[in-house]
């Protein structure tokens, strides 16, 4: 086996090594490393998609996926974020990861650098470095709201793209208006492009959620990325989308024909009734998340040897126990001396080191005895 350099530049994640762990080791572990929603996917979802199967919908669609579902992609971000994009504008894709892997490969040229404010999440260095791009990582400061000078001052010629996550995994910060708009107005003289995740866009706590591209008026230049995993308690489904300029949309589609080609038919027919179906079953999981990101932000405020700013959005918290630069030392120590698994802070770049975050995506049963035992540890 001969590795490439493009394969062997990129890392495990480190959350996956806290998985692997956990999943080795015996006894009560309460689980707070994986962010993914701990619902189930609503009942008209699964019906759809049974009844797609039961129907012989299970051949190939086409490359951008099922026109109802662009469609109803369409009237979603619509809907929900405000965005203006036509059905043409939108690509189905398996799950957002394959949304940023298409956007990187369609916008970025060897050698680019992709802009990273940090922390950030672990797919962004590996979808650099499968573009052949160099990731850049830009550490913001305390409490990690997008400082848009830092990012500013990083553009230059070799800049290809800033990818822009908010609310954000892993801090829960959803970035101020103001300094989004600034980063793509940069971003645009620098003919450079900004990938909008906005996968966690569904969840925000303190205000309503807004979508990137709509803060400037057009799409130019900017590329939204967003699926129904968060949203709709999907991940195992994988739909996504891209949503951008329809000539980034034509080539990205082209790449489709190479890799997935379409995305799994019954899996969409669960998506577009997901999207175009009673959303109360998302209502229900905001406001759980809501009453959860409340409990976990005010036990943290509570306890000593650790800082942490409030959550806003998504659901996960950034932590900074006192006196720790190892994060993953200190992950793994947690799993063996205090039952307890959360996600090492390096995984999510320098500026993560010595932190950690915690996904409140479980129970509140389950998140009071995590947090008694961390409380403890610390
Ligand atoms: N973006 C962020 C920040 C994520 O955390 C994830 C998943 O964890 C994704 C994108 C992609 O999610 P999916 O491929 O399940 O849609």
């Amino acid at each position: 086996m001969r590795p490439t350099t493009r394969v062997r530049r990129c890392d495990r994640s480190s959350i996956r090594v806290l998985f692997d762990l956990a999943e080795r080791t015996d006894g009560d572990l309460v689980r707070l490393e994986v962010g993914e929603p701990d619902f189930d996917t609503p009942e008209h979802a699964k019906e759809a998609a049974i009844a797609a199967i039961d129907d012989g919908a299970t051949n190939y669609t086409s490359n951008a996926g099922l026109a109802a579902l662009r469609t109803a992609i369409a009237d979603t971000l619509a809907r929900e974020y405000d965005h203006a994009y036509d059905s043409d504008d939108v690509l189905v894709t398996t799950g957002g990861m394959e949304a940023l892997h298409l956007a990187c490969l369609s916008v970025l040229e060897p050698g680019d650098d992709l802009l990273i404010p940090s922390p950030g999440w672990p797919n962004y260095w590996t979808q650099a470095r499968l573009a052949d791009a160099t990731p850049v990582e830009i550490p913001m400061p305390f409490p990690y709201d997008l400082d848009a000078d830092r990012v500013i001052d990083q553009m230059g010629p070799d800049t290809g793209a800033v990818m822009l996550c908010s609310p954000s995994n892993p801090t829960g910060r959803v970035f101020e208006n103001d300094a989004v708009a600034r980063v793509i107005d940069a971003a645009r003289e620098h003919d450079a492009y900004v990938i909008a995740d906005e996968v966690y866009a569904s969840l925000t706590y303190d205000r309503d959620p807004v979508g990137m591209a709509t803060l400037v008026g057009d799409s130019a230049h900017i590329i939204t990325v967003g699926s129904c995993s968060k949203s709709h308690a999907m991940t195992g489904w994988r739909v996504g989308w891209l949503a951008t300029e329809s000539d980034v949309i034509d080539e990205a589609t082209k790449i489709r024909e190479s890799t997935t080609a379409s995305t799994p038919t019954p899996s969409q027919h669960a998506a577009l009734a997901a999207l175009d179906g009673s959303q109360e079953p998302v209502r229900e999981m905001q406001t759980a998340f809501a009453d959860r990101r409340d409990y976990v932000a005010d036990r943290l405020a509570d306890m000593t040897g650790v800082t942490a700013p409030r959550s806003q959005g998504a659901f996960y918290a950034f932590l900074d126990p006192d006196g720790y630069d190892d994060s993953m030392a200190l992950a793994k120590e947690l799993v063996t001396d205090a039952g307890v698994v959360l996600a090492p802070g390096s995984g999510f770049g320098d500026a993560g080191a010595g932190k950690l975050r915690l996904s409140f995506a479980n129970s509140l049963d389950r998140l009071e005895t995590g947090l008694d035992r961390l409380d403890a540890f610390l």
